[in-house]
């Protein structure tokens, strides 16, 4: 595996808890943030998976909904054990760059817990990638 980054021995994996967001939840993201026009279907996702690395303290934090190129981050929804999500927030993009591939930024929200999510094995997305052929 190539891409896959190790800081010294120790491997880092992503936590990629599931859940399936209830619809009624589903519907309520489709106006968060307040100050955006409504998200289209393509933007909001009901299968979320957590993003943090793996063995992270306090909730999981799955991306909830795509906002557009030009804002300046994502909404995110955050839970606990198998319960649907306590809530969902827009937070700021994390800001950092790939040093080793400036053109790779990372995914996860500003200040988030653990490694940025280039330094993240997932093997969970190698799998689906593999099947669909994808490097
Ligand atoms: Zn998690
Ligand atoms: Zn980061």
């Amino acid at each position: 595996m190539p891409d896959r980054k190790e800081h010294g021995t120790v491997e880092h994996r992503v936590c990629g808890a599931h859940i399936e967001l209830h619809p009624a939840h589903l519907a309520a993201l489709r106006v968060i943030p307040g100050d955006l026009p409504e998200a289209g279907p393509g933007e909001l996702h009901g299968a979320l998976r957590c993003a943090l690395e793996a063995d992270h303290s306090g909730r999981h934090y799955g991306l909830a909904r795509s906002l557009p190129m030009d804002s300046p981050g994502e909404v995110w929804a955050c839970w606990s054990g198998g319960r649907q999500p306590s809530g969902a927030i827009s937070l700021p993009d994390c800001a950092a760059l790939n040093p080793a591939d400036p053109d790779e930024a990372c995914v996860l929200f500003n200040e988030h817990a653990g490694e940025h999510s280039w330094a993240l094995a997932d093997p969970e997305e190698d799998a689906l990638r593999s099947q669909l052929g994808l490097f």
